[in-house]
């Protein structure tokens, strides 16, 4: 088949798909909808051993701070639903800084002990170095000061990075897909060029942050062929790259197996051209598997969500932007902590709520998913990463 061909046939296939799937609008849980947590009879002094039903225990917390994205990733907030008739939440609907800081206190005093802030764009949302100044003063009963880190697109990061470290951020995420243009712009849909991001992360290493990450997320015929060429990029710079597997989370990215490169291939890519060797994980529920260069120029990671789960270690919890608690990235209802948090609660009733959450919680989606489960008819429609954060 002649070039031409090929590409008027694609274009002939993209056209029907269009057609074909229809529009979704995702759920988004509005004020007061989500399940009413628990707060029990007899109130307990709040510990960090609670476990699961599954035996696991509470450690980290996500924050989205905003659902709003000035990016388009067609991979999570894609553009035929995230349009300008999207409803998004009103600003009262967006829990406070003050909410979110007593919020993370309490969860410190049930054993977690790291927080990141995620979004929809974090950097997007008002003064975030205010909120970061103030999580930054929180101290655990043994005096430990929380390990406070950001993921974000990277788009604005050379104004906001020396704000950042100022305000006492420890660690930073960027996520960035490829170094192609075309392939990048592609995928964001907004037409950001890869250069800007690349300056947000330079800037970052100015102002002082160190082992910066940085999250590719890989789809199979879209952006894998970057794998190498992002490897070589990254290699001896002091980032560490991680590869993320494409998921099937919310209800509207068109999500398909076949679009899912497994990690162990993304490894193989790269030990063709820099031999790689198996690390240990740094601590108990690391996401990502690690991996080093032979030659001692750095390490990589990969995040296998799809084709390696890692449920039976996963001590994370999420806070909605309206300030509902998600027990799972795939879950699709959230307990209401914002009805709690502004009807009088105090820390201690709030904090057994969150310890009959947890106790109650049975979640294990990527074990049980099944090639079907992202699909529209499967009626398990799951919320945006967006609004329940990354
Ligand atoms: N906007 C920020 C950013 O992109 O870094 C923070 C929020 S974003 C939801 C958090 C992370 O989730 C990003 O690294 C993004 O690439 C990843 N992500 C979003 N949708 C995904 C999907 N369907 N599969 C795998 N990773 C995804
Ligand atoms: Fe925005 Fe991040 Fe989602 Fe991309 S992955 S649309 S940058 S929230
Ligand atoms: Fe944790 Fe849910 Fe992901 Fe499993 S699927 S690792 S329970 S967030």
């Amino acid at each position: 088949m002649a070039v031409w061909q090929k590409h008027r046939f694609k274009a002939i296939i993209e056209n029907m798909v269009e057609k074909v799937i229809p529009k979704v609008i995702p759920i988004r849980i509005d004020e007061g909808k989500g399940l009413v947590p628990s707060i029990g009879a007899q109130l307990v002094k709040p510990h960090s051993h609670t476990k699961d039903a599954r035996g696991r225990t509470l450690r980290d917390l996500r924050i989205s701070v905003t659902d709003r994205c000035n990016f388009r990733c067609t991979y999570c907030m894609p553009k035929e639903v995230f349009d300008q008739n999207y409803p998004y939440l009103s600003h009262k609907e967006l829990l406070s800084f003050e909410e979110i800081t007593r919020l993370s206190s309490i969860f410190s005093t049930l054993g977690v002990e790291k927080i990141r802030l995620t979004g929809g764009e974090p950097l997007l949302r008002k003064n975030l170095e205010i909120l970061i100044e103030m999580l930054s003063k929180i101290r655990s009963a043994e005096g430990k000061s929380l390990d406070l880190t950001l993921t974000t697109n990277g788009s604005i990061l050379r104004k906001k990075a020396a704000a950042l470290k100022a305000a006492g951020l420890q660690r930073l995420t960027v996520s960035l897909d490829g170094l192609n243009d075309d392939i990048f712009k592609k995928m964001n849909d907004v037409d950001f060029p890869v250069s800007d991001v690349l300056d947000g992360i330079k800037a970052a290493q100015e102002v002082g942050f160190e082992n910066i990450k940085v999250n590719m997320v890989v789809k199979k015929g879209t952006n894998d062929h970057e794998i190498v060429a992002m490897a070589k990029h990254f290699k001896g710079s002091g980032v560490i790259l991680r590869f993320i597997e494409f998921m099937d989370v919310g209800s509207s990215n068109g999500w398909n197996m076949e679009q899912v490169l497994p990690s162990k291939d993304v490894i193989a890519r790269i030990s063709e051209s820099f031999p790689l060797e198996p690390i240990e994980a740094n601590y108990t529920g690391e996401v990502a598997q690690r991996w080093r260069y032979l030659d001692g120029s750095g390490e990589v990671g990969v995040i296998s969500s799809v084709t390696q789960t890692f449920c039976h270690e996963c001590t994370r919890a999420r806070i909605s932007t309206d300030g509902q608690m998600y027990l799972c990235l795939f879950a699709n209802e959230g307990f209401d902590f914002k009805t709690l948090l502004r009807s009088g609660k105090s820390d201690l009733e709030i904090a057994n709520a969150v310890m009959n959450t947890w106790s109650q919680r049975d979640d294990h989606y990527s074990e049980i998913r099944g090639s079907n489960t992202a699909s529209q008819s499967s009626g398990n429609r799951k919320v945006e990463m967006s609004y329940i954060g990354g």
